[in-house]
């Protein structure tokens, strides 16, 4: 049954975008401005913009600072030391340059700090913050029409008790402000301009990671949500009546778009983010002795492990990521305990120093060791990066890397 289109924005909304949130437990924060005079500020205390630099804390009310002249010129505020990568090995703090208005307010003690942005400008500095303007347009295009799709879907709302659209991290979608943004990001964007993926009216909520590995996986493996026939798995190569299981992504090494056969994997860091340089994400290995796994293992589930006795996968999505598994093991005190996973998310957390590839990898492991092959970088649904990356660099146009990924779903432009 095809439904309604009813809630279809008709002009380019402004989105609130979360920078620095209550979980963060900041008390004050800095900002600088790289035009002050193009700012004006609504507060109930006296703040002046003659000087350059801001100190706001929680103590000051809600203050909102607003650009005078909405068009885009450039032009930002700077807000200091903003956590990038949360609960990530990664995790940092970085300035961030924001277009549009910046408000702030006090929640709970904490400062909850929204940019309100029209979405288009937020898009040009989030193409790029996930894939480097040296990537072809059809690649930016294909990325930004997923991630305005997905943004005005906003099926997630993982932020929905701080009204917010999203926050400016990995969490949602990542978000770093004017400095991520180029010539290209702008263009992939101003191309794109008002388009997004339509499945039976409606706007899709579509998704993407890092590498698929080979298949892509269904969103209803990874997250607690019902099929949906617009991500669901895809054998990621040229050859669509391919139909593999994930057992034969470790022995045949099919030649998919996100493989080497597609993109080199020594180029990638020219085209990738500025997200994590040392690997091969196609296929990877990590091997630990019984000690190195004990040690953050024990960390993690806050007992003192002393041997892991056996791994058991107890069920896999179509790509092979494991969502299931059970661990066997034995603590300093002698017991025997076991540990139930239920998600690729605790999985790649929980079995790793930081944080695993993916979820999708066979075990190899006996009294001394613990081996893990892994196939792709992240929960492998909807579009893969670089596999969109290798359809791209071969050609492929931006409907067609929209239409693989996508399956049944169309292209519509809004405004
Ligand atoms: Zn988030
Ligand atoms: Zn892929």
């Amino acid at each position: 049954m095809t439904k309604p289109s009813n809630n279809l924005p008709k002009s380019e909304p402004v989105l609130r975008i979360g920078i620095i949130l209550p979980v963060d437990y900041r008390k004050s924060i800095e900002i600088s401005f790289t035009n002050p005079s193009q700012y004006k500020i609504d507060s109930k205390i006296q703040i002046s913009l003659i000087s350059s630099k801001l100190r706001i804390s929680k103590n000051d009310g809600d203050v909102k600072i607003i650009k005078k002249d909405i068009e885009f010129d450039g032009h930002g505020i700077t807000v200091h030391n903003v956590p990038a990568g949360r609960g990530f090995h990664w995790e940092k703090t970085i300035n961030v340059t924001l277009p549009g208005d910046v408000q702030i307010t006090n929640r709970d003690g904490y400062l909850l700090v929204i940019n309100e942005v029209p979405l288009e400008q937020y898009l040009a500095c989030v193409a790029v913050s996930e894939m480097s303007g040296a990537c072809p347009p059809s690649l930016l295009e294909a990325q930004t029409i997923t991630a305005r799709s997905w943004i005005l879907a906003a099926v997630e709302k993982k932020h929905a008790d701080l009204g917010i659209d999203a926050c400016s991290d990995d969490c949602c979608q990542r978000y770093q402000g004017l400095g991520q943004m180029t010539e290209t990001s702008k263009h992939a964007v101003n191309n794109s301009r008002g388009q997004v993926l339509i499945y039976e009216n409606e706007i899709c909520d579509a998704r993407y990671s890092k590498s698929c590995g080979g298949i892509t996986e269904s969103a209803e493996n990874v997250w607690d949500m019902p099929i949906t026939p617009y991500l669901t798995s895809v054998y990621d190569g040229p050859e669509t009546d391919i139909k593999i299981g994930w057992d034969k992504l470790f022995t045949d090494n099919p030649k998919t778009f996100c493989s080497p056969a597609f993109v080199d994997e020594n180029e990638l860091h020219q085209y990738l983010g500025n997200v994590d340089k040392k690997g091969q994400y196609f296929r990877w290995h990590e091997r630990y002795t019984q000690e190195e796994f004990c040690e953050f293992f024990s960390k993690n589930v806050q007992e003192d492990v002393t041997h892991i006795t056996k791994i058991d996968v107890l069920n896999r999505g179509h790509s092979g990521r494991i969502n299931h598994l059970v661990l066997y093991y034995q603590t300093s005190d002698g017991k025997f305990e076991i540990l139930e996973i239920k998600s690729e998310y605790d999985i790649r957390k929980i079995l790793h120093p930081s944080f695993l590839y993916s979820s999708c990898f066979v075990i190899n492991m006996d009294d001394k060791h613990i081996e893990f092959h892994g196939a792709g970088w992240g929960h492998g649904v909807g579009l893969c990066q670089i596999g969109a990356l290798g359809m791209a660099l071969h050609g492929y146009i931006t409907e067609e890397i929209l239409a693989h990924y996508f399956k049944n779903t169309k292209l519509k432009t809004l405004y």
